[in-house]
């Protein structure tokens, strides 16, 4: 794990009002809540629930989420997966494809690494090309008798990656099995693109779809008389759905252990639990002008890919919105429609809160989270995270 520089753990214990700004602020209260909802969620709909780190990449997170009942972590990336199991993380999931010779030697050294601890690497694939060169790694990197279990990823409706539903998939899947070092570890079932749909009955709509293309290849499975270990995929803006299928066997929504602006701007489902957001970034007011505050965080400190953040916490009267100021500024306007009438402005050195738009790039922009306790007027920082996968691209 990354090294925690000594001014930043002499923060441990201390009032909220000293962590310099702009950081990464998760309300660990908020976080453990989030946790404690999933995994009641989980339990009472009968699936594992394996946690999506491309959000926190953090290893002492994982550990958390694990010790709540995670079956697991789902990476995107092998550096990703490389950072995790560096931090003791021992059951990951690639949740993509990679089929770069020079990346699958650090998958099989890792699927080594981790099989002599008793872990599991698991991955998945689209294409054949991607099997037999995973399958060559593998027995370059002498990585033992264990078969490394190897997903199909099928092509759900979000046209990304995945082979298409159906037979292929079979064919793929026969590819795997064909392979002595592999073995067919079930189907990687995920979309996207429905997460954000804002309606419940949009993204209920969306996965009954997706459900279409799963059973059609169950029902090609069953014909090929292959049975399927695992149904895997599902966010947060969808994971009731799945959830609730009967057909998916584990979910790995990421971002429910944070939440950001766009996540809030879904309407929620009925059957979701209440995910709060557990992610800030505090700023402070450095410049004010007779229409405007600007504040010292820019989009250097979060990512406005899903649109700029929200002010958190302000009364009406008060209230603010966000205009880009640039990498390093965040302009702050009267929100005379919400109900600052007055033209208040936040004053000199003012601390404020933000909730990103966007919470899995917003973390990657940062090396570490500051977990505080007990509110954001009275709390102290309990413990620092490193974002130990921050920048793991490859
Ligand atoms: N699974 C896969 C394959 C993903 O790509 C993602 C996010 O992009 C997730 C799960 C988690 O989604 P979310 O963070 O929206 O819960
Ligand atoms: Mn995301």
């Amino acid at each position: 794990m990354k090294h925690i520089p000594e001014h930043l753990q002499a923060l441990v214990g201390q009032a909220i009002k000293r962590i310099d700004t702009p950081a990464l602020i998760i309300d660990l209260d908020a976080m453990d809540r989030n946790i404690e909802r999933m995994a009641r969620f989980a339990q009472q709909h009968g699936v594992l629930w394996r946690p999506h780190a491309k959000l926190h990449k953090s290893a002492l997170i994982a550990h958390l989420l694990e010790h709540a009942g995670a079956s697991g972590h789902c990476v995107q990336k092998i550096s990703e997966a490389e950072a995790l199991a560096e931090g003791g993380i021992r059951n990951i999931f690639i949740s993509n494809e990679i089929v770069a010779p020079t990346k699958l030697e650090r998958v099989a050294k890792l699927a080594k690494a981790l099989n002599a601890e008793g872990g599991r690497l698991a991955i998945a694939v689209d294409c054949e090309a991607g099997v037999s060169r995973l399958a060559q790694a593998l027995q370059q990197a002498q990585a033992g008798d264990k078969a490394m279990d190897v997903l199909v990823e099928i092509n759900v409706g979000q046209n990304r990656c995945g082979v298409e539903p159906g037979e292929a998939a079979v064919a793929l899947a026969q590819a795997i099995a064909a392979q002595p070092s592999l073995r067919f570890g079930g189907l990687q079932a995920y979309h996207g693109g429905a997460q954000h749909l804002r309606t419940a009955a949009e993204r209920k709509a969306a996965i009954e779809q997706v459900l279409k293309y799963v059973n059609r290849t169950c029902h090609e499975f069953d014909r090929a008389r292959i049975a399927i270990p695992l149904i895997t995929g599902a966010g947060t803006g969808t994971m009731v759905n799945e959830a609730a299928s009967g057909v998916y066997c584990e979910i790995q929504p990421g971002s429910f252990l944070f939440m950001d602006a766009d996540y809030a701007s879904n309407q929620r489902d009925a059957a979701q639990p209440l995910f709060e957001h557990a992610l800030y970034i505090k700023t402070q007011v450095m410049s004010l002008s007779a229409d405007h505050a600007v504040c010292d965080a820019g989009h250097k400190a979060h990512a406005i890919d899903s649109g700029l953040p929200r002010l958190h916490a302000l009364p009406a009267e008060n209230a603010l919105r966000f205009a880009n100021g640039g990498d390093e500024h965040g302009v702050l306007h009267p929100d005379a429609e919400a109900g600052n009438t007055s033209g208040w402005l936040p004053a000199l050195g003012e601390t404020l809160w933000l909730i990103p738009g966007h919470c899995d790039p917003t973390v990657n922009l940062h090396d570490y989270l500051i977990g505080v306790r007990g509110g954001r007027l009275k709390g102290v920082v309990e413990r620092i995270f490193t974002v130990d996968g921050r920048g793991a691209l490859t």
